[in-house]
């Protein structure tokens, strides 16, 4: 842990920051935004790339090393390469983006020059019907150029992340992963979780990691466990033949335990869990001429205070039902999934 990071209530670090650059997105996924009307942030609200640069360092000074930037789908947010530029010159561990690879290929080799160092691909079925049907868009064809132009651009360490849904793509863990080998990535099987935005969650529909890993198993045979070397939310495994997947399973075996991150949202809010229901304004602090100490302490004393526990919490739920009902949704956008950034 480095000497500056603080620590929350549970001893928990602050390492992991995802800024979240847009709340749009050009898909509507069926697990994160399914309806057909959104409520969006006004524009004059969102951060500009100077004031997400100066809330990053306050977060570096207080032991911030890794940085995801995300959305929404956080290539909508225009010179997105710029601001990347800006958070690559801060000497972090990790830069990375997850994105939902549509205007990948047009923006792949911009970003490798601003000094990304990682792309990380939403990728929920190499079928492109079905992909109509999941992100009631057509842009299957896209996805996979974007992913096609991320080893030519330069980029390793290249992960695709999969949202398994029991009976939606659960007939496809190996077509994913055996794609995943030719890009390459390593794949992600995210469980499906039932964050504010899942309107239509069901636990019917949560597809678990023990499920994934029989299925697995039934087809590639034995499956090794490899040890967890730092505090990401995926468990990995190693197939016979060395290939690796990983599986993120937030909904029926969560990791609250060891969570270091916290989310920004392209407005400046800060929640410090995904379940969280109230986060902290930075904006208007910043946009109010508060000094670095300033909003150091602000950071400081919230995360000092932290209890999340999220989706500990959410397991302990009888009769689970979508966390956030859609009227509440409607009157407070930053409880959506898309918001936060995921
Ligand atoms: N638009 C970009 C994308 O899709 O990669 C970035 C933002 S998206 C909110 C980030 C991640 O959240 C995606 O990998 C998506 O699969 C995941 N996600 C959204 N809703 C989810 C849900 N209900 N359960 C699990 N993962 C979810
Ligand atoms: Fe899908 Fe990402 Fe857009 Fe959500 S933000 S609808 S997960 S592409
Ligand atoms: Fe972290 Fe909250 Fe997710 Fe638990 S539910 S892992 S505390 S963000």
């Amino acid at each position: 842990m480095p000497a500056n990071a603080i620590v929350d209530r549970f001893r928990r670090p602050l390492r992991n920051l995802r800024i979240s650059v847009t709340d749009r997105c050009n898909l509507r996924c069926r697990y994160c935004m399914p309806e057909a009307e959104y409520v969006w942030l006004p524009r004059r609200d969102l951060l500009t790339f100077e004031e997400i640069s100066t809330l990053t360092d306050v977060f570096v000074s207080l032991g911030v090393d890794k940085v995801r930037v995300t959305g929404g789908e956080p290539l909508l947010r225009r010179d997105l390469p710029d601001l990347v530029g800006m958070l690559a010159g801060k000497g972090l561990r990790d830069l990375a983006m997850t994105t939902n690879g549509v205007l990948l290929a047009d923006n792949v080799e911009a970003l490798r020059a601003a000094g990304l160092g990682r792309v990380t691909v939403s990728l929920d079925t190499m079928r492109a019907e079905r992909s109509k049907t999941l992100s009631q868009r057509s842009t299957h064809s896209s996805v996979l150029a974007g992913l096609a132009s991320i080893a030519p651009a330069g980029f390793t360490g290249t992960k695709i992340d999969t949202v398994a849904m029991r009976g939606v793509n659960d007939d496809e863990l190996v077509d994913l992963i055996e794609f995943g080998r030719t890009v390459p990535a390593e794949v992600r099987f995210i469980e499906y979780m039932d964050v504010g935005g899942a309107t239509t969650w069901s636990p019917d529909l949560v597809l678990s990691r023990a499920d994934m890993l029989a299925r697995l198993g039934e087809h590639y045979g034995t499956i090794t466990p490899l040890r967890n070397t730092d505090a990401a939310p995926a468990d990995r495994f190693e197939l016979p033949d060395g290939t690796t997947f990983g599986i993120v399973s937030s909904t029926t075996q969560p990791f609250c335990a060891t969570c270091d991150r916290s989310r920004l949202t392209a407005d400046g809010m800060w929640f410090r869990c995904l379940y969280a229901v109230e986060g902290t304004n930075l904006r208007d602090p910043l946009r109010d001429g508060a000094s670095f100490e300033e909003m150091r302490s602000l950071i400081t004393g919230k995360w000092e205070a932290r209890e999340d526990r999220g989706a500990v919490e959410r397991l302990a739920e009888r009769d689970r039902m979508p966390f956030i009902p859609l009227a509440t949704l409607k009157s407070n956008p930053h409880l959506e999934m898309h918001t936060r950034g995921g």
